[in-house]
């Protein structure tokens, strides 16, 4: 058959990122490009790279480049670069489903609509995702556009595990209930466990995203259980901007105390808390890790503290556990990160092979460990190229 391509879009308030799969047998997606547009708004930069990693474009844009404008450099390249081909569809990241939205769905502008029903629940990142299916609509009319969302893959846990304890008729009107993230991440990696780990594949697995943007998630044979993000991606461990779980009464008190507004206390919690907060140096681990100022290294003691904390939490969830999977930025690339939390977790049954960690193998426990510990990379654009193809009937067998 011909190759039938997909573009993949995670649109954010600074960056568009943008990934093209294609398949020639109707089975597996395979990478064609990849890049990004970051700094919008400030100083943009186009960069992509081939399937090969390397370089194909790497541009200063116009600084008036904004999320409309990135689209349409993308959409003017991809003419160019794949004249006569046809996309078949465009998967997107969005990252609130809600409670509606329990797996993928085929976009039109009845569903677009109801989707801006769920900005308020996530509205630093929601509308980004939104305008960009918008922009898609205008410029690619014939094209199907699927939606895949992050809070998806947990909309099975129990409802204790959904519960919010505020006033009942609140949380019901508000729609405040955990709702949990970084699904499509740990989608991919419990799809990829049966063959890269199988002796864990369908026992109790804690996966710690660990980037910028960090969360765990308990899995009982594939399936999502609980995990430490909840109504919004605030909560759980402390992230690069983010504090994670921080006690409400210190949000009231910086009303009451600090007389700041709700944009400014918003500001806080999403761009000048966690690692950067902490540190008042940088939200980069690679910094912190490197720095040899102590509140540095507090913000790094903190980081640990608390995914290994919560990794407690989600055992006690789990009933115990069978192996534990590092990835995302600092979980794949930081191997004293890794150290540290596997040393945490000895009382658990983990022995960390020092060896095996340090060339980050997949498996990075020794032999006899009683719980294993993994090393895999996140592909949550292969995820969503996955159920963009899916849905639009373009796979024969899942891949
Ligand atoms: P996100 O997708 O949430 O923006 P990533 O998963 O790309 O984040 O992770 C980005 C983070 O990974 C960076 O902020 C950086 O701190 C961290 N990181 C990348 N490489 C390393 C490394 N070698 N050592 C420690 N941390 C790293």
């Amino acid at each position: 058959m011909a190759a039938e391509f997909v573009l993949i879009l995670n649109a954010g308030s600074s960056s568009l990122k943008f990934s093209i799969f294609e398949t020639t047998d109707g089975e597996s997606w395979k990478l064609d490009a990849k890049g990004s547009i970051e700094g919008l708004g400030s100083s943009p930069r186009l960069s992509i790279k081939n399937s090969a990693g390397s370089q194909i474009a790497d541009q200063d844009l116009d600084r008036q480049v904004g999320g409309r404008e990135a689209l349409d450099i993308l959409s003017e390249w991809l003419r160019k670069q794949y004249a006569g081909a046809q996309l078949q569809g465009v998967g997107h990241r969005v990252v609130h489903g809600g409670d509606r939205y329990r797996r993928p769905v085929l976009v039109d502008h009845e569903t677009l609509e109801d989707l801006r029903r769920l900005i308020p629940l996530a509205p630093l990142h929601q509308p980004h995702n939104l305008n960009a299916i918008e922009a898609v609509f205008e410029r690619f009319r014939c094209v199907p556009q699927v939606a895949c969302f992050d809070t998806s893959f947990h909309r099975v846990h129990a409802p204790v595990a959904e519960l919010i304890p505020l006033p009942w008729e609140i949380c019901e009107r508000m729609g405040l209930r955990r709702y949990g993230f970084h699904g499509l991440s740990f989608e991919y990696i419990s799809s990829v466990l049966p063959k890269v780990a199988p002796e864990i594949a369908r026992g109790r697995v804690i996966v710690a995203h660990l980037g910028n943007g960090a969360s765990l998630c308990a899995i009982r044979n594939g399936k999502s259980v609980d995990c430490s993000s909840s109504y919004t991606a605030l909560d759980g461990v402390c992230m690069g901007t983010r504090p994670g779980a921080v006690d409400p009464g210190a949000i009231l008190r910086l009303f009451q105390g600090c007389g700041l507004s709700v944009a400014d206390v918003e500001c806080i919690l999403y761009e000048k808390s966690g690692l950067l907060g902490i540190s008042g140096i940088s939200n980069d681990m690679r910094l912190l890790l490197a720095s040899k100022d102590s509140r540095a290294a507090l913000a790094v003691d903190y980081f640990v503290y608390q995914v290994s904390k919560q990794m407690g939490a989600l055992v006690a969830v789990l009933g115990g556990l069978d192996g534990v999977v590092f990835t995302a930025g600092v979980g794949e690339n930081s191997a004293e990160i890794r150290r540290r939390v596997c040393e945490a977790a000895t009382w658990l049954g983990v022995k960390i092979d020092a060896d095996a960690n340090e060339r980050r193998a997949s498996r990075i426990t020794t032999a006899d460990s009683k719980v294993s510990a993994w090393v895999i990379p996140t592909n949550e654009e292969l995820m969503i190229a996955l159920h963009t193809g899916q849905l639009l009937g373009l796979m024969h067998a899942k891949a």
